[in-house]
């Protein structure tokens, strides 16, 4: 038996299967030449080329993007499809060494379309697995996929947990609450490199901690030994966690919310007691770069997204440049920055060129020494290279 039940037919503009045949994920509404039936928000639907050549079957949803595609070529979806691709994804994480670690019990189980799942995030805490449907096909499916991750994980999980308030269009009309599928825990003690992190999912952001940036947090703490460090927008406190554990002088952290900074506290207490190294700070990080007498050996700036959409990217570029060019003028001479941008709708060219202006009206000498991204738990598809939103670089600063 097949999931595709009544068969909804969408038969697109000649010329427009071609990134279909490439396997790029989405469909634009653009694309569509005709809709056979009325597909419901978040139907199963057949995605045809305009000689009725069948190419795919995907999650129907009106807006820009109309079908997110599951499955590419003939023969619909199986009626198990979430358990194979949960467990493909599982076997994934497992060869990189991430499902069975002493010393990391905190990964993304499934990152979206870098696993053939648009719409859907799981990430895995220690026995907690917390999920996030962005795709009305994703959110109608939701007991399936909960199936899935009990058949596959079970035994070694007491907790899921579904986040995705907040994660749908409004439009869709659907009212999605976050609620637990199983137990009722609301946060625990992970471990990252040994690191311990107290995560917090129903209260924290997205799904409860920042698991992309952790190879770019170990570089931290090869780096900070004997450096007075700076984290700004330093949430969990996760980079400052590092620093110190690699020998950092000084550590200050910065975010403009008062509960992050609280909880950066407590996950450094948590690995080095009542350390003198670290100070954290509620404030908002431009006015500290504005305000601060202080000068730093590293600095991480790692902000939210500034670029949540195509149509604001110039405000967002002039925003990382705005900030990248004040924290320029706070490092010492010889000293290190590492910066970030996680807006998806921001190239790494772009990135880059707006760390050359900063670096050209700081007057500062910069050279490049990484050019960072996300870890092989968030994949990215080589047709879709939308899916790589990560973007870092690790500049020596003259
Ligand atoms: N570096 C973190 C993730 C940062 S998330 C990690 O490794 O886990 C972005 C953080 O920036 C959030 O905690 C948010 O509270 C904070 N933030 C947003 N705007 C800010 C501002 N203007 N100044 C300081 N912090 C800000």
């Amino acid at each position: 038996m097949v999931l595709v039940r009544e068969h909804i037919k969408v038969v697109l503009k000649s010329g427009k299967d071609q990134s279909v045949r490439r396997f790029h994920p989405w469909i634009f509404s653009g694309a569509i030449k005709k809709v056979y039936g009325r597909p419901a928000e978040g139907d199963l639907v057949s995605v045809f080329d305009n000689k009725d050549e069948l190419l795919a079957t995907g999650h129907y949803q009106g807006g820009s993007i109309a079908v997110r595609i599951l499955a590419f070529g003939e023969g619909g979806l199986p009626e198990d499809f979430y358990e194979i691709r949960l467990r493909e994804a599982w076997e994934l994480r497992r060869k990189l060494g991430l499902a069975d670690n002493e010393e990391t019990d905190v990964f993304r189980w499934v990152c979206a379309e870098g696993d053939g799942l648009p719409g859907l995030i799981i990430d895995y805490y220690g026995g907690t697995v917390v999920l996030q449907a962005h795709s009305l096909g994703m959110h109608r499916n939701i007991e399936l996929i909960r199936n899935a991750i009990l058949k596959i994980a079970g035994d070694r999980i007491d907790t899921v947990y579904n986040k995705s308030e907040g994660s749908l269009p409004l439009v869709s009309g659907i009212e999605n609450r976050s609620e637990f599928l199983l137990g009722n825990l609301n946060e625990r003690c992970v471990k990252e490199h040994s690191y311990r992190f107290k995560v917090n999912w129903v209260e924290g952001q997205k799904t409860g901690f920042f698991i992309d940036q952790r190879e770019n947090r170990s570089l931290v703490s090869r780096w900070a030994k004997s450096r007075k460090v700076l984290n700004l927008f330093g949430y969990t406190g996760g980079f400052s966690v590092y620093a110190l554990g690699g020998g950092a002088s000084e550590v200050h952290t910065v975010d403009s919310s008062v509960r992050a900074v609280e909880l950066a506290n407590e996950n450094v207490a948590l690995n080095f007691q009542d350390d003198r190294r670290h100070k954290a700070l509620a404030a908002d990080a431009f006015r500290f770069l504005d305000e601060t007498a202080e000068s730093y050996d590293l600095i991480i700036l790692d902000p939210p997204a500034f670029a949540k959409h195509q149509n604001v990217l110039g405000n967002a570029l002039q925003g990382y440049k705005r900030l990248n060019q004040k924290a320029l003028g706070k490092i010492l001479p010889g000293g290190i920055l590492f910066t970030f941008s996680c807006s998806q709708a921001v190239s790494k060219e772009n990135f880059r060129k707006s760390l050359f202006v900063a670096a050209a009206n700081a007057g500062r000498r910069v050279r490049i020494l990484y050019q960072l991204s996300q870890p092989a738990d968030h994949p990215v598809s080589i047709f879709h290279p939308e899916g790589e939103y990560l973007k870092g670089l690790v500049l020596e600063v003259q």
